[in-house]
């Protein structure tokens, strides 16, 4: 044992990514977890004999995780089975359904059979972004604590691809004329909580990371992703305190010497990583007159991702005709987009996402039967829409969307088991600021250096990850902050990561 303490607050990805390669090197790791579950919004909810993935479906950039536990001796495939999606999702649209796919020759005749003669763009797509993909990923692997940090030759040589000047719509309209095919390879904007339209140019690495290397599933839902890296903790001898809830950071002299919880006791160590959503910990864990830079002022004026309305639906029938992700756009989706980013509209006709994993996958719901999710971009609190009046009747615009458009026919009579996380649930239930799900915006004004930094400005023994911090919001940024803040702590300690 190396004889340095580390506290991380919240065990979701982020929180443990870093407890497993700190206490592989020897730091004598507690993370504490409000809720009985490791995982955040990468847990899972039973609901009877169903189970589902909170959050996380698509497991995308699988190299991220299998370095980082090759990082800490130990193969991802001897702790969870994962299975690649092909094809990768289904798309429909009004008057065209298309059906994407990783494998280039299958995805060429796909384009001509729904938008002939558009096959030679996505040629040039794939050569185009995947440079801009070798240049980029590199860059969100360091991070970003002084603002001479652009000058690295790194980011100068990633500038031509960064298309910083053009929204993310505008980059595809580089390669495809046609507006439908390129929201084809532009809704993914919405993993980040943001429009195609205002999104950066960059963010067309989104879609690339799908049709470079794959869409993946996890036997058991991507909450097995949670579990494993717990198992991997506590094979290091970190501890995982769970139903533990930190109530405020200890901070002396702008220095974070630990954390105290809601029964008044504390424990201290000689550094401190926040997990828990940023901007609702820097609010409920850090006295106001301690924070100079992320003032409550600052908080509020921050731009904040979208949020998600889910229902989860235990179903006692099979759906065959269903993909696994199956993504149904409104009729005009830039006018639900608009609807959505507004914050204070619930949509006519939203656009929503159903998550089919019992086609493949047996361990989510009895025999014969299936675990459906349903999420719809929406809105975070920050609008002031009332869901505690308008849930209900959203619920059944859904139920009735799934029959009207995702083919469930008379669907209220095959529920056997329904859940519902609204905005507010996301808000008052997941601690989640605004119920932002996809955390802080990812706009250049809060990205990079702009973005809270994985060594905290604020205070000195101080680190953050998750989506708050630096590379961002999605799974693989979010174990890359893991790894770059342990990282960052290794090297104070002089030790390599990568020895
Ligand atoms: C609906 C939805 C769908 C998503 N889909 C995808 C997807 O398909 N693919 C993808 O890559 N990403 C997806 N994401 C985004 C992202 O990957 C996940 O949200 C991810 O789980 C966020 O991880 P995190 O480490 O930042 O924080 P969290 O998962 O939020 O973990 C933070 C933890 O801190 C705990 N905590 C908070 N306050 C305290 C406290 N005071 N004391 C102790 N513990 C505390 C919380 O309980 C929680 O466990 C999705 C997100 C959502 C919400």
């Amino acid at each position: 044992m190396l004889g340095k303490k580390v506290i991380i607050v919240g065990a979701g990805p982020g929180g443990l990514s870093s407890g497993m390669i700190l206490a592989q090197k020897g730091f004598d790791v507690h993370i504490y977890e409000k809720k009985d579950i490791v995982g955040g919004r990468n847990g899972f909810i039973q609901a009877g004999e169903y189970k589902f993935d909170i959050g996380p479906t698509f497991f995308l950039m699988k190299d991220v995780l299998e370095r980082i536990f090759k990082l800490c001796q130990r193969n991802l495939n001897d702790y969870v089975e994962i299975v690649e999606l092909d094809p990768m999702y289904r798309l429909v649209f009004n008057d065209k359904t298309f059906i994407p796919t990783a494998n280039k020759d299958k995805m060429i005749q796909e384009i001509e059979r729904v938008f002939p003669g558009s096959s030679k763009g996505y040629e040039k797509y794939i050569e185009r972004e995947k440079k801009k993909y070798d240049r980029l990923i590199p860059c969100l692997e360091v991070p970003y604590g002084k603002v001479t940090d652009y000058l690295s030759t790194r980011l100068l040589k990633a500038l031509p691809f960064l298309d910083a000047h053009l929204s993310l719509f505008d980059v595809l309209g580089k390669y495809f004329s046609d507006d439908v095919l390129k929201i084809c390879f532009t809704f993914q904007a919405k993993y980040i909580g943001m429009s195609p339209w205002e999104a950066p140019g960059l963010f067309s690495i989104l879609s690339f990371i799908e049709h470079g290397g794959g869409v993946f599933h996890i036997h058991g839902g991507l909450n097995e992703l949670s579990k494993a890296l717990a198992k991997v903790v506590n094979e290091c001898n970190g501890k995982i305190h769970l139903s533990k809830c930190v109530k405020k950071l200890i901070i002396e002299n702008s220095i974070c010497k630990g954390v105290i919880f809601e029964d008044g006791t504390e424990d201290r160590a000689d550094y401190v990583i926040i997990n828990a959503d940023f901007a609702q910990a820097m609010k409920d864990l850090v006295e106001p007159q301690k924070r100079k830079k992320y003032t409550n002022k600052k908080l509020e004026n921050m731009k904040y991702s979208c949020s998600t309305f889910m229902l989860y639906l235990g179903l006692d029938k099979k759906f065959e005709d269903l993909n696994h992700h199956n993504i149904f756009f409104a009729n005009d989706y830039k006018h639900n987009v608009s609807e959505i980013v507004s914050n204070s509209i619930i949509p006519e006709d939203p656009s929503f996402y159903v998550h089919n994993p019992s086609l493949i996958d047996d361990s989510l719901a009895p025999e014969g039967k299936s675990s459906v999710y349903v999420l719809v971009p929406i809105g975070n609190t920050s609008g002031g829409i009332d869901w505690t009046a308008n849930k209900e009747a959203f619920k059944e615009k859904l139920l009735d969307l799934l029959e009207s458009k995702a083919g469930i026919k008379d669907i209220r009579n095959h529920i056997e088991e329904i859940r519902i996380i609204t905005p507010d649930d996301w808000q008052n239930k997941m601690d989640i600021y605004r119920g932002a799900t996809f955390n802080l915006g990812h706009n250049m004004g809060q990205l990079l250096y702009f973005r809270p930094h994985n060594e905290f400005e604020e205070f000195k023994n101080c680190y953050l990850v998750g989506g708050g911090t630096h590379p961002g919001s999605g799974l693989p940024t979010i174990y890359e902050s893991g790894r770059i803040s342990s990282e960052i702590i290794l090297k104070k300690e002089g030790i390599d990561l990568y020895s």
